[in-house]
């Protein structure tokens, strides 16, 4: 890429033998050269042109040499571009042109030594390409570094979920119930906590295959958070065929009503499963607690009763919602 790109110098001079003079010159430096008879001219071209350095005649009627560099100055686009001055005047009375962006500016007195102006050009152009080089690493390194925290947010992403249904995963349950727990201990508000369970979930992989097994528990999953739906209600894989859902700010009849409803719609998925001892569909059995967390109940005994309530559930048939609301001691439904 460095070996591609061919630098402009842009000659302005009011001298039309000066003009021809230094573009021969330049002739055998492998770069492109515009001319400009006069402040104006160069003004036009430079906002018209890439140019990669100036050789910028002092003296010249109408506009001289440093009005043109004022005017560069002024303009973001245009002020880095390195300029020589081409001066007749002594270095005593030299006028240094200040304010340009430091280093960019270099002085060449007449008569031109023609070395010295080659040599000169050479630098500022070869400073010029590796800056365009800087630059272009520094383009693709933002590139990269956009590309890698994007990579980043998407890996902690997927760390949350569950490969196999896509729900949070067992991790953020138990980094979410720690949360939910302190918030409504806070607000005084319920917190409600439903346990799901497959029923005869053995007997499906057994009948079906442990990767129809699979599709089964995706489409529960997909089921619960459908029925679910408000956002703040998340749904988790617990393990295996388990899944729990977290209501906070629900009471107990709100969190019967919703694990109900999960019940009733997978079941009504009818999902096939000709060896349940309780159906001709895959149903879930499910335990429910609730309660206002308070110093007087233990975060963990809130899940263990839920899991209880689901035990409850199973044992007493299957395919139903048992509960316990902890405020109201025993209320089973
Ligand atoms: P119950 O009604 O008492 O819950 O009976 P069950 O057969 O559902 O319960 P059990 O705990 O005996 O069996 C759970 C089954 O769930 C066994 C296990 O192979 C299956 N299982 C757990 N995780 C997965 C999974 O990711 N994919 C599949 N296909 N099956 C799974
Ligand atoms: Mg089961
Ligand atoms: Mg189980």
């Amino acid at each position: 890429m460095e070996n591609e790109y061919i630098s402009t110098v842009l000659i302005v001079d009011d001298t039309e033998a000066n003009l021809i003079a230094l573009s021969a010159l330049l002739e055998s430096e492998d770069v492109n050269v515009l001319q400009a008879r006069s402040g104006n001219e160069a003004l036009k071209i430079i906002l018209t042109n890439k140019i990669d350095i100036i050789l910028l005649d002092v003296q010249m009627p109408d506009m001289d040499g440093f009005e043109v560099a004022e005017i560069l100055r002024g303009n973001n686009k245009t002020k880095t571009i390195p300029i020589i001055f081409i001066t007749a005047i002594s270095k005593e009375e030299e006028y240094i042109f200040k304010g340009y962006e430091l280093g960019a500016v270099d002085y060449l007195y007449k008569p031109i030594r023609n070395e010295l102006l080659k040599s000169k050009i050479k630098v500022f152009l070869r400073l010029n390409k590796q800056a365009k080089i800087i630059e272009e690493k520094n383009s693709k390194l933002e590139m990269i570094i956009n590309e890698l925290k994007e990579k980043k947010d998407e890996i902690s992403r997927l760390a949350r979920l569950d490969g196999l249904t896509g729900v949070f995963n067992r991790r953020v349950f138990d980094e979410n119930f720690g949360n939910e727990w302190a918030r409504c201990f806070r607000n005084k508000k319920y917190l409600s906590v439903i346990m799901i369970d497959i029923d005869f979930f053995k007997q499906y992989n057994d009948t079906y295959g442990h990767l129809v097994g699979d599709d089964a528990l995706i489409l529960v999953a997909k089921e619960i958070v459908k029925t679910v739906g408000r956002s703040y209600d998340e749904v988790f894989r617990y393990g295996g065929e388990e899944f729990v859902v977290l209501l906070p700010n629900t009471d107990y009849q709100g969190a019967i009503f919703i694990a109900e409803n999960i019940r009733k719609n997978i079941e009504k998925l009818e999902i096939e499963h000709r060896n349940s001892e309780i159906a001709k569909y895959l149903t879930v059995s499910l335990g429910i607690s609730t309660c206002v967390p308070s110093d007087n109940i233990e975060k963990m005994t809130l899940l263990d009763i839920a899991d209880n309530m689901l035990y409850d559930a199973k044992r007493s048939g299957r395919n139903r919602t048992t509960g316990k609301n902890l405020d109201k001691l025993m209320n089973n439904i």
